[in-house]
């Protein structure tokens, strides 16, 4: 089917076919529907007895186990609830090693014997579930024959309803694990490891003075970038429908270069859709606070005020989701891929990370007064000693094939990890590592203790938009994740690295068994600071000269995915895990497996993707691109166009023959085997189908092009 320019005009039309949301009367409270299909600590209160209430609260606050024999009376209330909002099913929600969210829905409906049906929803039922685990993946942590897995209910994550067109579902936040109690899914380290760095917390707080807190929570905010197309090109499309990015594009000439998108005024039907997705988000409890343009046209941000780690992370994976199904219901696709296009922006989520107690002190603000700078540089010391001892680690926790293309690329942090903590902090922590003074600090302060410690910037003024790992103020902003990604194994990898140093600092304060423990902390942050700021870089992350600083530094510089996974597994890695029992050197194997496997398959299917395409499309459009040229015989033109179709047939026969696994190649020798073959060979196939997308008669060219895709709303 030759391409038109009705097509386009097509495209741009839309009409908002979503939820009429109307008007609401804003000033009345209730009209905004914040927490409207959530089983809320308020609805609980209402419909749960006292007790039950109390016992409930009780594992939200400090992280107590639940009394088992509360959850019939729970199950019952939140199935009433679930019944009066319309759900027939529920389901206990998890996110396998996939990344991805799964689901399995049982009704709540029973048959009777006698032709009726009642509603039945036992504690058993909410506590646990037993999905066949068979088909998902778990790295040879459980054999094939063993399909049992069994998931567990996390009352820390509120359970919510879900609603559709024809229907609503319960959906319950659960943890995935296999029969032998091994983690198969995201949510259980990451509890683990929330659980290990509050103990570790709790314990240094202790030695620092702080006789009151009673739990520390670390805390997400993630910044989420994401692509709105016309659903139209992207079902023209089989390389985004396949891979969910485009395999072929030539550069528009017109891309981001003049910078007019970003915080540029919302296109009325993105901005729609937007609204439509954010009162989704608000029913569930989100608290969505932001909205803008990014940098690329076609992408935008959201980001929401932060929670702590567990809850904040589900409602990340909700928001991905709701991105994507709201979108439809306008004519778009949301494209969470971390490079949708060549040559254009590509998508990341920026996870603002902090720890605070349960008092409501947040650890990670410097404060104003000395007692908090004490804690405030202890606890900043271990962060930085954290990254710097498992920099490795951080970089594999980002690592997916879709990154490969960004990390690096001069539009994201380059694969390399170091911190940015602003002139003045970094001016601070030199002063303690050498005991000298400066301008703001008095020479003396190590002697004279608490008095005279400095005065920490709240706002470490300057900022770094090119560093994975900046200081902003009050929190950490660990920049390198990927649009797609979940936000659990970073967080868990943060907390659990943190717990450690966090630990190792306490040791030191506590062998020292000062009595003045300003003093003893400055030395103690001095020596971990001299012995780690090597990881510190304030200057441009995207430069070359940084490149050859971080080697010279001996900064790790993992470029790709099969570079950085060994990491997962590696022997300081294996060590702080299990020091916490956050995951066993198993657990971490199976990971490490799974997502070895992943790469390769996934490069696998881009690969046969791009010999299709250009096979079955591209050649053929330019075979008779090349025909009208000799029916036309302009001997000029033929000299031009020949070459470059030549080149395409040269290239796909070479990835044809990248296709073909060597015999006997598995793990990550097949990951390498792709990235440097399958990857490569597939680079030089789209060289030359983009060199002809521009030279092949428009109307002939199969593929709707950047210039439309990017730019026609
Ligand atoms: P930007 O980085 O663009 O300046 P903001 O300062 O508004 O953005 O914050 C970005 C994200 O960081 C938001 O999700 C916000 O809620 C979150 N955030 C703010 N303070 C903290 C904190 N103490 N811990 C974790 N996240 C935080
Ligand atoms: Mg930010």
């Amino acid at each position: 089917m030759p391409r038109i320019r009705q097509q386009n005009v097509t495209a741009a039309q839309w009409s908002p076919n979503g939820e009429a949301l109307g008007t609401l009367d804003l000033s009345d409270a209730e009209a905004f529907p914040f927490g409207a299909n959530v089983f809320s600590p308020a609805v609980q209160k209402e419909r749960l007895a006292k007790e039950t209430y109390r016992n409930l609260q009780a594992v939200l606050d400090k992280g107590e186990a639940l009394d088992p024999s509360l959850a019939d009376e729970i199950a019952e209330a939140m199935k009433e609830w679930a019944l009066e909002k319309g759900a027939t099913h529920f389901t206990h929600m998890f996110q396998p090693l996939t990344g991805l969210t799964a689901e399995k829905h049982d009704s709540f409906f029973d048959p009777e014997g006698d032709g009726s049906a009642i509603a039945k929803f036992k504690g058993s039922e909410l506590i646990q579930g037993e999905p066949d685990a068979s088909s998902f993946p778990t790295g040879g942590i459980r054999a094939t024959f063993e399909a049992r897995g069994y998931t567990a209910w996390d009352p820390t994550s509120p359970a919510f309803i879900l609603e559709n067109p024809n229907g609503a579902l319960l959906c319950i936040p659960t943890a995935f694990a296999s029969w032998t109690g091994e983690a198969l899914d995201a949510k259980v380290p990451l509890l683990r490891s929330m659980d290990a760095l509050s103990k570790s917390a709790i314990r240094a707080l202790r030695l620092l003075g702080d006789e009151e807190s009673q739990r520390v929570f670390t805390s997400v905010g993630p910044e989420q970038e994401y692509f709105l197309i016309d659903e139209q090109y992207y079902f023209e499309r089989p390389d985004l429908v396949t891979t969910g990015r485009t395999l072929f594009g030539a550069k528009p000439p017109k891309g981001h270069e003049l910078d007019d998108h970003y915080f540029g005024s919302i296109p009325e039907r993105v901005l729609a859709c937007m609204l439509e997705a954010e009162t989704e988000m608000a029913k569930l409890g989100i608290p969505v606070k932001t909205r803008h343009n990014e940098v690329a046209p076609g992408q935008y941000e959201i980001a929401p005020i932060y929670e702590n780690s567990n809850v904040g992370s589900d409602h990340q994976q909700l928001t991905m989701q709701l991105l994507q199904s709201v979108a439809r219901k306008y004519g778009l696709v949301c494209l969470l891929h971390e490079k949708p296009f060549a040559g254009v922006n590509g998508s990341g989520k920026h996870n603002n990370w902090s720890m605070g107690t349960d008092t409501g002190m947040n650890l990670m603000d410097p404060g104003d007064t000395p007692a908090e700078n004490t804690s405030f540089l202890f606890f900043c010391a271990a962060v930085i000693q954290a990254v710097n001892k498992h920099q490795g680690l951080l970089r594999a926790s980002v690592a997916n094939i879709g990154q490969d293309h960004r990390l690096g690329a001069n539009e994201a942090p380059p694969a390399i990890i170091s911190i940015f903590l602003g002139a003045e902090l970094e001016k601070v922590f030199n002063s303690i590592a050498s005991g000298e003074g400066d301008p703001h600090t008095p020479g003396s302060f190590l002697e004279l203790g608490a008095s005279v410690l400095p005065p920490l910037p709240m706002h470490g003024g300057d900022r770094n938009r090119t560093s994975p790992f900046a200081f902003t103020g009050n929190k950490f902003e660990f920049r390198a994740l990927g649009s797609s990604m979940s936000l659990a194994f970073p967080n868990t990898v943060l907390n659990t690295i943190v717990a450690e140093a966090i630990d190792d600092l306490a040791d030191k304060l506590e062998a020292k068994g000062a009595d003045d423990i300003p003093p003893a902390v400055a030395e103690i942050v001095g020596e971990s600071y001299s012995a780690n700021k090597q990881v510190c870089f304030g200057g441009d992350n995207y430069s070359e000269e940084w490149h050859a600083e971080a080697e010279q530094r001996g900064l790790k510089n993992l470029r790709t995915t099969p570079d950085a996974l060994p990491e997962v597994i590696s022997e300081p890695t294996i060590a702080a895990f299990s020091k916490y029992d956050v995951l066993s050197e198993r657990e971490l194997e199976s990971r490490y497996e799974v997502w070895v496997e992943q790469y390769a398959i996934t490069a696998n299917t881009e690969a046969e993707t791009t010999e299709t395409i250009a096979r079955t499309l591209l050649l053929p459009a330019a075979l008779r691109h090349l025909a009208l040229i000799d029916a036309a015989d302009v001997p000029a033109l033929a000299e031009e166009a020949r070459p470059l179709v030549d080149e395409l047939v040269a290239a796909i026969g070479e990835l044809d023959r990248a296709n073909v696994y060597p015999d006997g190649i598995e793990g990550l020798e097949l990951a390498v085997y792709a990235r440097d073959h399958q990857l490569a060979a597939m680079a030089k196939v789209r060289e030359a189908a983009d060199k002809l997308e521009a030279v092949v008669a428009d109307e002939l060219w199969p593929l709707p092009k950047y210039s439309e895709i990017l730019f026609i709303k």
